[in-house]
C-alpha cells in the first residue's frame, strides 16, 4: 500500500521524505512532535482518527514554548492529517506522527534564528505494549523538573529520558519503567500516564509530578466520571502507595489502556486485571473505535461513505 508523508507543505511518498544531515532538530532535539492514533473499525470499515484537535493543540502549545510558530492552523492540520490517511488507504489501525521542528541547515544551540517545519506521517501500528497485563519496573532515571526540561511538552529532545527508561525496564525484563519525580513521587511511564485504584478510589499523579498531560489520561477520567460516577483524584502518590494499590493501568495514545500486572516483580492487588480496571479499558475501547455514539465527537472519520 502506498505511504505518505507531508513535508515543505506538500504529500510525498514517504521513502522521498527526508531532511538534511544538518538539520537543527537532528542536532539539538529541537522539535515537538505527536503520536496520534487512528483506529479500524470493521464493522463501519471507517478509520477514527482519536481526538485529532486536541493532539494538534498540544504541539501548537509546545512548539509555542521552543519559539516556532506552525505554518498551519489547526484546522488545516487536521485536514492535512484526514487527507495523509486517505491517501494510504489504511484498513487497520494506524499511528500518525506529526513533527514541528527547527528545519534550518545550520550549527550553533539556540532557539532563536531559526525556520521551522512542520511534518506528518502515518504508519500500520498495532499493539505498542504487547502484553495484556504489562510487568513495570521502577527507572534509575527520574522525569526532569519543569526548569530542566518542561515535560509537559512533547519535545523531541526530552525523550532521551524515556529512551533510557524504556530500555533499561526492557534490558531488566519488564515491558515498561515508571519514572519518579525528583521529589520521589510517581510520575509516569515512557510513554504512558499511571493510575492506581486504592479503596475503590481513581488517583493519578498531579500536573505538579512531571507528566505529560496525556490526552488518554484525560479520556479516561472523564469516562471515569460520566460513566462510571467515579471522580479521579489528581494529587501526588509515593512509591509505597504504588505497591500497595488495589489496581493500576497505564494510558497512552500508543499503549492505550493497559492494566499493569506487577511491579518490580510485587503483584499489584491479585497480579490479574482489576474489576474497575477491566470496565474502563472496555469503555475506552469501544469508544475509541467509535462504537459509542455519546463519543463520537471525539472520532473523526476518515473515508467519505
Ligand atoms: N507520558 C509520556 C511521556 C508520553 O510520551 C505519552 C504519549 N504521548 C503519554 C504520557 C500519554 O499521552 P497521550 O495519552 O496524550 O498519548
Amino acid at each position: 500500500m502506498p505511504s505518505y508523508a507531508f513535508l515543505r507543505n506538500q504529500f510525498v511518498p514517504l521513502g522521498e521524505a527526508k531532511v538534511g544531515i544538518m538539520t537543527h532538530a537532528l542536532h539539538y532535539g529541537t522539535g515537538v512532535f505527536e503520536g496520534i492514533r487512528g483506529n479500524w473499525n470493521e464493522e463501519k470499515k471507517q478509520i477514527y482518527i482519536f481526538r485529532l484537535k486536541e493532539h494538534y493543540q498540544r504541539l501548537q502549545q509546545g512548539s509555542a514554548l521552543l519559539q516556532m510558530k506552525l505554518p498551519h492552523s489547526i484546522d488545516e492540520l487536521c485536514r492535512i492529517t484526514i487527507e495523509l490517511v486517505q491517501k494510504g488507504e489504511f484498513k487497520e489501525d494506524i499511528y500518525i506522527r506529526p513533527v514541528s521542528y527547527k528545519s534550518t541547515e545550520a550549527m550553533g544551540v539556540r532557539l532563536h534564528k531559526l525556520d521551522n517545519d512542520f511534518m506528518v506521517f502515518a504508519i500500520p501500528w498495532g499493539r505498542y505494549l504487547d502484553t495484556d497485563a504489562c510487568r513495570c519496573c521502577i527507572s534509575s532515571w527520574r522525569r526532569p523538573a519543569d526548569n530542566v526540561i518542561p515535560p509537559s511538552a512533547k519535545i523531541t529532545g526530552l525523550y532521551i529520558n524515556n529512551a533510557f527508561t524504556k530500555t533499561e525496564a526492557i534490558e531488566r525484563g519488564f515491558d515498561e519503567g515508571i519514572m519518579l519525580s525528583q521529589a520521589g513521587n510517581v510520575s509516569e511511564g515512557s510513554g504512558e500516564n499511571l493510575f492506581i485504584i486504592k479503596n475503590g478510589e481513581l488517583i493519578t499523579p498531579s500536573v505538579k509530578d512531571s507528566i505529560l498531560i496525556g490526552i488518554t489520561r484525560d479520556t479516561v477520567i472523564k469516562l471515569a466520571k460520566n460513566e462510571l460516577g467515579l471522580e479521579t483524584t489528581q494529587r501526588s502518590i509515593k512509591l509505597d502507595e504504588l505497591y500497595a494499590a488495589d489496581e493500576c493501568f497505564l494510558t497512552g495514545t500508543a499503549a492505550h489502556l493497559t492494566p499493569v500486572a506487577e511491579i518490580e516483580d510485587r503483584k499489584i492487588g491479585t497480579g490479574k486485571p482489576g474489576a474497575v480496571t477491566a470496565r474502563l479499558q472496555k469503555l475506552y475501547f469501544e469508544v475509541i473505535k467509535g462504537n459509542n455514539n455519546k463519543y463520537l465527537d471525539w472520532c473523526t472519520p476518515v473515508y467519505n461513505k
